[in-house]
């Protein structure tokens, strides 16, 4: 597991957002994916999602302050911790100031709704091009739409490791464009849930907010993070 931290990007996030400008800027494309603990953990059982890891030619970004510091402790210097929402929230502004087009995949129904509502109206120079929610069956054939109509950002919300698969399934054939998946960010993106406040971000205790805010959460946490440091730590 530890080989995967050295792939990870170890500069700031304004370093990577200027890749990212620049990709759009020239028609290159990328695939974007957010390590975490339940990334790393979950590759240990998934032999497909192992593989996305391995291929080591995709963008590999520290999603969570546990893969930041598990990265210091194997003496990899990872200068911060880069969120796929933040990295989200960028690729809209950016958009927005560019006029690059956009597919949104992912997410229940109302939710999508009430994101493209605000897209539309906090950034009307986006041209999107098409969008659907993520409980559709044939997840397949909207990648096919997706990869014939060549967007510039193509954010997918479908939770790890779907959302990673189905790029990887599209993506050797796709000729430009930034492709992320981007987990529960169009939950928070549409207000439909809140983000931590500033102060829980701040201190990296954005996790605990989130158990905090669904308690549900707590068996996933237990899973993914706490075997995580277990496992770094051995
Ligand atoms: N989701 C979906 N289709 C599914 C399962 C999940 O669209 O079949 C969405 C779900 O609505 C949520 C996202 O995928 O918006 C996963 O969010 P979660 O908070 O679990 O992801 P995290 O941010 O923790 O990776």
């Amino acid at each position: 597991m530890k080989e995967y931290l050295k792939e990870l990007y170890p500069g700031s996030k304004e370093e990577y957002f200027n890749l990212l400008q620049n990709n759009l800027k020239n028609k290159q494309k990328r695939f974007i994916i957010t390590v975490n603990p339940e990334t790393l953990m979950q590759s240990e059982k998934d032999s497909e999602l192992k593989k996305i890891l391995n291929n080591k030619k995709y963008s590999y970004v520290p999603d969570s302050i546990a893969v930041v510091k598990a990265a210091q402790k194997n003496k990899i210097i990872l200068k911060e911790r880069i969120p796929g929402i933040d990295i989200a929230d960028f690729l809209l502004k950016e958009a927005n100031h560019q006029k690059y087009s956009l597919y949104l995949f992912g997410a229940k129904e109302e939710v999508l709704e009430k994101l493209i509502t605000k897209i539309n109206k906090e950034y009307p120079n986006i041209n999107i091009l098409g969008y659907n929610h993520g409980y559709i069956k044939d997840k397949t054939k909207e990648m096919t739409k997706i990869l014939n109509l060549e967007p510039d950002i193509v954010l997918v919300a479908l939770g790890i490791p779907l959302q990673e698969k189905l790029i990887e399934s599209i993506f050797p054939k796709v000729k430009k464009g930034i492709y992320i998946g981007v987990g529960g960010s169009f939950d928070v993106l549409s207000n439909s849930k809140k983000r931590a406040p500033k102060i829980f971000i701040k201190l990296n205790l954005e996790w605990l907010y989130r158990i905090l805010k669904e308690p549900s959460r707590i068996k996933r946490f237990y899973q993914n993070n706490i075997k995580f440091l277990f496992k770094i730590n051995k």
